[in-house]
């Protein structure tokens, strides 16, 4: 398992509204901030975050937003198209196997 901490703060919803439609949480090193609980599919998701912090230290953040640009500039979604969340999603989607 990979080391991590949830922090749920439910005022947080209100707040990445206005990055992302139904977002639900945001990872910070190896820190997951989330509104609610999340399932196992989801902390999945933000474990694969938390691994990429980890490859990347401080430059993640760049490096993200780097992935994000590539996205947009291609006419894809920032979010969904980012190699990054791709990553992510291909992660939580092996839990789904289980
Ligand atoms: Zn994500």
């Amino acid at each position: 398992m990979t080391s991590h901490r949830v922090v749920v703060l439910p005022w947080l919803r209100l707040l990445g509204r206005f990055l992302i439609d139904n977002w639900l949480a945001i990872t910070i090193g190896r820190t997951v901030f989330a509104w609610r609980a999340l399932n196992d599919v989801e902390l999945e998701h933000e474990l694969e975050h938390v691994r990429q912090w980890r490859r990347y230290g401080v430059a993640f953040p760049a490096v993200y937003f780097a992935a994000a640009l590539r996205a947009r500039r291609a006419g894809k979604s920032w979010y969904r198209d980012n190699r990054f969340e791709e990553d992510a999603r291909k992660a939580a989607s092996s839990i789904k196997k289980r």
